[in-house]
């Protein structure tokens, strides 16, 4: 999904990325594209609208500082209205109260039953007790469906006793959840294939006997401006506190979905994107900007780089790697700077997809263990005294004993630092890599 609105926006931006200065017409030009793209994505027309007259009105008013180039401030102004449209700040479920109440709504096939399931599954990993309740009466599969998952996921399930009706099963539940202290109960409520009138006075009568304090409304992202609608009749029936969009897996475009929030004011919570138990992902305004705009967070990987890495301190860094001067204070130097910039699975994420090639896991993997190495090195090279520090081949077997000990790490610790150091030159050839991956970022935005 936004496949298409994400290339769309990014040749757009490639055009802007000639310009020296921002004008009016260059900016109208491109803004025009964007509510094109966002239109073909089948974000809701007002939506659009008011989306690129925000991001004109910002760009329009602001000056274009130093080393940022106009086409990188558009695209992080892009950026930040994208992210406003999805709700700005992450946003939780409220799991406060005993037990924590959550109603699930939705119509038929929009993934009530399966989001139940991964809600149930990702909060038990979490440490709670979860009682999922099965109140779609009408379709006997659909308690039976729930059973199997609750029967997967390893937590109780309560289902409706014959002739009994919803409101009365709600009532029913709430109290077997308060009384066995469960942390948190899931209603699954029945669907229709459109919101009616006997779904939505079913729907007052349960949220009154049960006052469960999240009302989430479940979304099928791929049923394009509908969506925009169901949303609103739910909102204004039963009242929401958060979205759940959900098949964000698929191949539609989505946009509409996008549009859910503006338009009816809810927060997006969680987004799935399978069919499997753990295809549920919290929902964060900024990553999903980003990963529209598909070039990972450029402005900000930039501004970062550049706010916090010494530029004329790089620059005698590269000239000491070049005449292989580097001593074991520039290492620790090094592994400073790298930790300021933030965690390295931060700068991964920041990072455009292309230009890493991996997926997710991978990618935290290495993350974590660079992490783990770099602290372990710090350690080290602390233990070191200055002469050490400054001339690491002095340091002999019995010098890195003592080392050893002194930060409590093992002398293969040690061992593996000073053979990293020596490494140090094929380690500034990937900086330089890295410098000119930076470069080619900028020429792109
Ligand atoms: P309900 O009628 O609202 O309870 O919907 P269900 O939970 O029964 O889901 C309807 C169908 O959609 C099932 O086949 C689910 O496996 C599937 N489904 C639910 N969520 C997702 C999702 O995020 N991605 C995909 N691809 N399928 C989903
Ligand atoms: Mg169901």
């Amino acid at each position: 999904m936004f496949e298409n609105l994400s290339s769309s926006l990014q040749k757009t931006f490639k055009n802007l990325r000639g310009y020296g200065k921002l004008t009016e017409k260059n900016v109208k030009d491109s803004m025009r594209e964007v509510r094109l793209a966002l239109l073909e994505a089948d974000v809701n027309f007002k939506v659009a609208r008011d989306f690129v007259k925000k991001v004109q009105e910002t760009c329009m008013g602001e000056e274009v500082l130093g080393s940022i180039t106009p086409g990188q401030l558009v695209v992080k102004r892009v950026q930040d209205e994208l992210e406003a449209l999805f709700g700005g700040a992450h946003e939780e479920f409220d799991l406060t109260g005993s037990p924590a109440a959550v109603m699930m709504m939705g119509l038929h096939g929009s993934g009530k039953t399966t989001s139940s399931g991964k809600l149930a599954m990702r909060w038990k990993k979490h440490g709670r007790r979860v009682l999922l309740v099965a109140c779609d009466i009408r379709r006997p599969a659909a308690v039976e469906q729930l059973m199997i998952l609750a029967g997967q996921v390893g937590c109780d399930v309560l289902g409706p006793e014959p002739g009994e009706t919803v409101p009365q099963l709600g009532k029913r539940a709430a109290l077997a959840a308060k009384e066995g202290k469960y942390e948190v109960v899931i209603y699954d409520t029945g669907g229709r294939f459109q919101v009616d009138e006997e779904l939505v006075q079913e729907l007052k009568e349960f949220e009154a006997e049960t006052r469960p304090n999240n009302k989430v409304l479940v979304l099928d992202a791929a049923i394009g401006q509908e969506s925009v609608n169901v949303a609103e009749a739910f909102r204004d029936a039963v009242g929401l506190t958060g979205l759940i969009l959900t098949k964000l897996d698929g191949d539609a475009r989505g946009g509409a979905a996008l549009s859910v929030h503006a338009v009816t004011g809810c927060p997006i919570l969680m987004t799935g994107s399978g069919e499997k138990m753990e295809d549920l992902e919290p929902f964060y305004p900024d990553r999903m900007a980003s990963r529209i705009l598909g070039m990972g967070d450029v402005v900000s990987f930039v501004e970062k780089a550049q706010g916090i890495v010494d530029q004329e301190e790089a620059m005698r860094m590269q000239e000491k790697l070049a005449k292989n001067q580097l001593d074991l204070e520039d290492f620790l130097g090094q592994i400073r700077q790298m930790k300021k910039l933030g965690s390295m699975s931060s700068l991964f994420d920041m990072m455009p997809g292309d230009a890493l090639k991996m997926d997710a896991k991978k990618k935290e993997a290495i993350a974590n263990a660079s992490e783990i190495e770099m602290r372990k090195f710090e350690s080290i090279i602390q233990s070191m005294t200055p002469h050490e520090r400054r001339n690491p081949k002095t340091i002999d077997r019995s010098r890195r004993l003592r080392i050893a000990a002194g930060c409590g790490r093992k002398l293969a610790d040690v061992n593996q630092l000073l053979k990293r150091f020596e490494q140090m030159g094929k380690m500034g050839k990937q900086f330089k890599k890295m410098e000119k991956r930076l470069r080619h970022m900028k020429k792109f935005t």
